[in-house]
């Protein structure tokens, strides 16, 4: 079983000089928990990445505060690395029960963006042309980016008001740009941006400890997804990315969002590299095999039937971009969708 793949363990370690780690249960593909990173400092602690929204995250974070002695009103700051629910959870809940402030990259975006959300109540008297309703968005490839069509609006929006029982969509008040640094733990950190997972990634870099908060960018044993909504070429931009904090002066310890601890940052941004290499080889040989092609069309050949679906499609979309922009491919529109054939 991968690391990433392990169930939550209660205990709370630490990890790194003033950095506790505590895991929240999550269940996504290939994922079994969450690192939620405690910082402390005299004024009370910082979290990062506070889990899933919901009953279950929220019940074992505060299990997991309890035994590292925080109570909840401690919590001032919560960083969010970038916006994955995994990741953003309980952000919102805790800015409203502790008072935290919440800090995420300056380009942070969620889902929830285009609601109106006051405490538990959800206004949904919504304008169903509104291009920015989630279910309105189109990739970029030319499929819907939501599977919900909007027939279906008010299964989703009951769906939505059931989870703010325990979940309130993330505001950050602090926004972070590139290189800004942020005092943590009693020592000072800086924002990376990292763009390629998403847009708004972004690691914290603790130059005194030697230590990186490397949220999904790096990961120990599996390859993040690349997201095709990355501006411009998602791939280039998610190497340049990984060589940036490759570079990195002293990095003693890099801790992930999942996963334990690791220490080799060069070479597992080496290996990180050499997959997406074989990857673009794969894809060329199906591209051979498959004349001019859709990006669902071609994710389906790239991907195991069980990942099937937009993410499969955004990451195929980045890798067919990528070769398209290195002169490796070519492109053309057919009835709204792009299609692509690799040289
Ligand atoms: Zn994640």
């Amino acid at each position: 079983m991968k690391q990433e793949q392990q169930p939550a363990s209660e205990e709370v370690t630490e990890v790194a000089p003033g950095v506790l780690r505590l895991q929240l249960p999550i269940e996504l593909p290939g994922l079994r928990h969450v690192n939620t990173y405690l910082l402390e400092d005299d004024r009370g602690v910082a979290l990062v990445d506070p889990g899933l929204p919901g009953e279950e995250s929220w019940t074992a974070l505060g299990a997991r505060l309890d035994a590292a002695g925080v109570p909840l009103r401690r919590v001032h700051t919560v960083f969010v690395t970038h916006s994955h629910p995994d990741h953003f959870g309980a952000a919102g809940l805790l800015a409203e029960t502790s008072g935290a402030r919440i800090v995420a990259s300056e380009t942070f975006k969620t889902w929830f963006d285009a609601f109106d959300v006051q405490g538990d109540a959800v206004d949904d008297e919504l304008d169903d042309t509104d291009p920015n309703l989630p279910w309105n968005l189109r990739a970029p490839w030319g499929s819907p980016l939501d599977d919900t069509v909007p027939q279906h609006r008010r299964a989703v929006m009951d769906r939505f008001r059931q989870a703010l029982a325990w979940f309130r969509p993330p505001h950050p008040s602090l926004r972070l740009a590139d290189e800004d640094p942020i005092v943590l733990a009693g020592r000072e950190w800086f924002a990376l941006f990292t763009p390629g997972h998403t847009e708004d990634h972004l690691c914290l870099w603790d130059p005194t400890e030697g230590v990186l908060l490397s949220g999904d960018h790096v990961l120990p044993t599996i390859t993040p997804h690349i997201s095709g909504l990355v501006e411009g070429d998602p791939l280039a931009r998610y190497v340049e990315s990984l060589d940036r904090v490759a570079a990195l002066p002293d990095v003693t310890v890099v801790l992930p969002a999942h996963g334990h601890p690791l220490t080799d940052l060069p070479g597992r941004v080496e290996a990180i590299k050499a997959h997406h290499e074989d990857r673009l080889e794969v894809l060329g040989r199906l591209s051979d095999a498959e004349g001019w092609a859709s990006v669902p069309t071609l994710a389906r050949r790239l991907f195991a039937e069980r990942n099937w679906g937009p993410m499969a499609e955004s990451e195929t979309y980045a890798h067919l971009e990528h070769l398209r922009r290195r002169g490796r491919a070519d492109r053309r529109e057919t009835a709204g969708l792009l299609e692509y054939r690799v040289r």
